[in-house]
């Protein structure tokens, strides 16, 4: 594979918070249908056109496939026969702590947990280290304290560059921002959802709260699932939406509320001359705390189509007040 020399001339890199790491404006996770469910072609063809187009962030958990584990095995073959020649130029990411089986050592925030998860991924990534290593979720039952030294362990041992967390509220990030910091470690990023459809990142203060404290944000799902495109704005459902195969997004979402709001957004993008997707898009990177907006995409058109999200003039006060009127608070 050659990849092409100007994949950097069009991407947009932003500083992830007070570290000296660049992500670029739109970084790519393998979630859903990354898995053998679907064709490896398709997969390697979606994942070498970001690669092409100046994504070097490509998001993974020891959950995504599916099934458990699947996502990172699919990209570990990608890198093998495709990005060896590029590992330098990607910032690799993974999780663990949601469940990924019945096993107490499957699932939470310990040592044990956290750096066996972290050994599987490599192993299945093909790679000796990954760049972010994230916790999935806050986990109540483990001190965080424990949690802090596996993550600052990950980065000292060499198998993580830098470490993450995702979903946690903001207090204890802030407290695991401290103990981190006790070891020598800066906790680069933290994960949360936000989107038009989702704004707790604003209502819970983790905007003022991760440039307080200098980490960085990468927003998932910034399209909700893909709620803020047209597609579901459609008479049906139509064939391969994810709507229709995914425990995640189910077709009762698609209400009359849905519609209702969908619809009233999707004018204004219309006005300004964009699509639903590429509005929602530059709507999450407007906050300058936002380092990364995390998507999915089920083809290269897809992907193709919102990376030109940021190709539009800014919005004005006048179009965020209206976009407000639809969105949900
Ligand atoms: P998005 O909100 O960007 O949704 C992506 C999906 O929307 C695509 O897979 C596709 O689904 C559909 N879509 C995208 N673009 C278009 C378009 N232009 N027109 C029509 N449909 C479109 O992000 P995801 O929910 O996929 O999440 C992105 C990543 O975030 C994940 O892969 C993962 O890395 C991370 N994540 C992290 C979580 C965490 O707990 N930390 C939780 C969830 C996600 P389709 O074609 O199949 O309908």
């Amino acid at each position: 594979m050659t990849a092409i020399l100007s994949r950097y001339s069009t991407m947009p890199y932003r500083r992830a918070g007070a570290s000296g790491l660049d992500l670029p404006a739109f970084s790519f996770g393998l979630w859903q249908k990354f898995g053998p469910d679907h064709p490896y072609q398709t997969q390697r063809e979606i994942l070498l056109r970001a690669f092409d187009l100046g994504v070097t962030h490509f998001d993974n958990a020891n959950r995504y496939g599916p099934p458990f584990r699947a996502a990172e095995k699919t990209f570990g073959r990608l890198l093998k026969q495709d990005l060896a020649a590029h590992r330098d130029e990607l910032v690799l990411s993974t999780k663990a702590g949601n469940p990924i089986g019945p096993g107490p050592y499957q699932r939470g925030g310990s040592r044990k947990s956290l750096l066996t998860s972290l050994d599987h991924s490599l192993r299945d990534l093909g790679t000796d280290y990954v760049d972010i290593f994230y916790h999935h979720r806050h986990d109540p039952g483990t001190p965080l304290e424990e949690t802090a030294s596996a993550l600052a362990t990950a980065v000292q041992s060499g198998k993580a560059r830098y470490v993450g967390i995702s979903n946690y509220e903001p207090g204890f990030a802030a407290e695991l921002v401290a103990l981190l910091n006790r070891r020598g470690v800066r906790l680069l990023v933290h994960q949360p959802r936000y989107s038009l459809f989702d704004r707790s990142p604003e209502d819970n203060r983790l905007l003022e709260v991760s440039s307080e404290l200098g980490f960085g944000l990468v927003v998932y799902s910034p399209l909700a699932q893909g709620l803020l495109t047209k597609k579901y704005l459609a008479a049906s459902i139509p064939p391969g939406a994810r709507a229709l195969d995914s425990a995640f997004l189910k077709p009762s979402q698609i209400d009359e509320t849905y519609r209702r709001r969908a619809t009233g957004l999707n004018r204004i993008a219309e006005a300004r001359g964009q699509s639903l997707a590429q509005l929602a898009l530059q709507w999450v990177l407007r906050r300058p705390e936002v380092t990364s907006a995390l998507i999915g995409a089920s083809s290269t058109w897809q992907l193709e189509h919102n990376l030109k999200a940021l190709d539009f003039p800014p919005f004005t006060t006048g179009e965020l007040e209206l976009i407000d009127e639809f969105g949900v608070h």
